[in-house]
């Protein structure tokens, strides 16, 4: 049996990261909204997080450790490690940068932002109840409803921004409350608090997806969250160059949960996507403040122009869940979305006109995105499906880069005129 144990089936937590929540509160709301919602101190922390690791050369920058074994001293005598499924040093070190940003007691970091959705529904077994929010991400959706029809648990999908829902939620008794705030793609804003204290009441898990802001704009474990999940693949490391997932935990008992299902399902992420997340993470705050601030001009631009019938983005006043947004989050975010008059013929020429935008799904990169999610991120529900969330044809999704903002604001202008000459066509 090895340190961790996990040839016996046990996950002892020895090496992990020590709890870092308390010294750090993000302090949602307290501090100006266009500053990182972050003391200087972690800031610092996330730059150089894992510096002088390296105690063979003492380099600077941590190396990267490919291997997929490690040496025993003797016959079931190893190291802190043996085999890179079940630890390895460079997947533990920007394990450790994520579990700091989110104020958790650890974390575990696997392959894809849908593993670790995965392990965490690993939690749940049959006959257990998961609310989830309608219009959580689609592959969450999926993953969910699969796995309900094969008996793994129950689920029931929820407005959870409803009032009501609290006071149904009481009722049914739920195992996990899952929440995604903002949501995607009208980033609509859930009470973090308000759900955990639900879950404290009702002995629920409750879990938040935090992909879309990161623990820059938002901490939900110091909102009372219990576990955090992101799809590192987007802000986290944040050049679209990495497919990886994280689970960060409040508390070592779920942080050992998590970590056992992790190696049991063969889910970690690879040394070489962790090297290049940590990297990424040295840059979150810098990146994200600029992300922001090209978001912001970006929403006003669109706000300016006669092209645009409705722009959604939590720093609008206007904005059904800005006020929630204002308690819990440290920044806005620089998901942007916006309703364009003039239907698919608008769309399109939108589109084609566009330079600085590439036509992609994803998001959280440097580079800035626009999607479609009528046909791209949300072409797998029916009209039905979308009406009732809420998804037009005339509905753009922009992920903002931290390209120069004046080059954004201009492409998107030409842009919507393009948008608005289609939409004067005749047909
Ligand atoms: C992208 C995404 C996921 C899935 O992550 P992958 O890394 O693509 O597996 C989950 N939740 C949200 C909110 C996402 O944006």
């Amino acid at each position: 049996m090895n340190r961790h144990g996990h040839t016996n089936g046990q996950a002892p937590v020895n090496g992990r990261p020590p709890t870092v929540s308390g010294q750090d509160p993000a302090g949602g709301g307290r501090v100006p909204l266009s500053v990182p919602g972050a003391s200087p101190s972690l800031v610092t922390r996330a730059v150089r997080s894992g510096l002088g690791a390296d105690t063979g050369h003492r380099a600077v920058m941590p190396p990267i450790h490919l291997s997929s074994n490690f040496l025993f001293d003797s016959p079931g005598v190893c190291g802190r490690y043996d085999y890179t499924r079940s630890g390895n040093p460079t997947r533990d070190l920007v394990a450790t940068a994520i579990a700091d940003l989110e104020g958790g007691c650890g974390a575990v970091v696997t392959s894809s932002g849908m593993s670790a959705i995965s392990v965490v529904t690993r939690l749940l077994s049959a006959g257990d109840l998961l609310l989830a929010p309608r219009d959580c991400y689609g592959g969450s959706h999926r993953l969910f409803t699969a796995e309900a029809r094969g008996g793994s648990y129950r689920v029931r999908f929820i407005d959870p921004t409803d009032p009501a829902a609290l006071a149904e939620a009481r009722v049914l008794r739920p195992r996990v409350i899952w929440l995604e705030t903002p949501s995607n793609p009208l980033l609509r804003i859930t009470d973090i608090a308000a759900w955990s204290r639900l879950a404290r009441e009702t002995g629920a898990i409750c879990v938040v997806d935090n992909t879309f802001l990161s623990p820059v704009n938002q901490r939900p474990l110091d909102h009372g969250a219990d576990l955090v999940v992101h799809s590192t693949t987007k802000f986290l490391n944040g050049h679209s160059d990495v497919v990886g997932g994280a689970v960060v935990a409040a508390d070592p008992g779920l942080l050992e949960e998590v970590d056992w299902w992790t190696n049991a399902a063969g889910v970690a992420g690879s040394p070489f996507d962790a090297y290049l997340t940590l990297r990424g993470t040295r840059t979150l705050h810098a990146r994200s403040r600029i992300h922001e601030e090209n978001a912001l001009e970006v929403v006003a631009a669109l706000r300016r122009h006669d092209a645009v019938r409705r722009v959604y983005h939590p720093s609008l006043p206007d904005h059904p869940g800005h006020e929630t947004a204002r308690r819990q989050q440290t920044g806005w975010g620089s998901l942007v979305s916006f309703e364009l008059r003039g239907g698919w013929e608008a769309v399109d020429a939108f589109v084609d006109g566009l330079d600085c935008f590439a036509l992609a799904e994803s998001l959280g990169g440097v580079e800035s995105l626009v999607a479609h999610p009528a046909t791209m991120t949300h072409a797998s529900m029916d009209e039905q499906a979308q009406a009732a969330a809420g998804i037009g044809e005339g509905l753009l999704r922009l992920s903002v880069g931290i390209e120069a903002a004046t080059d954004l604001v201009a492409d998107l202008e030409r842009a919507l005129c393009r948008a608005e000459a289609a939409a004067c066509q005749p047909v």
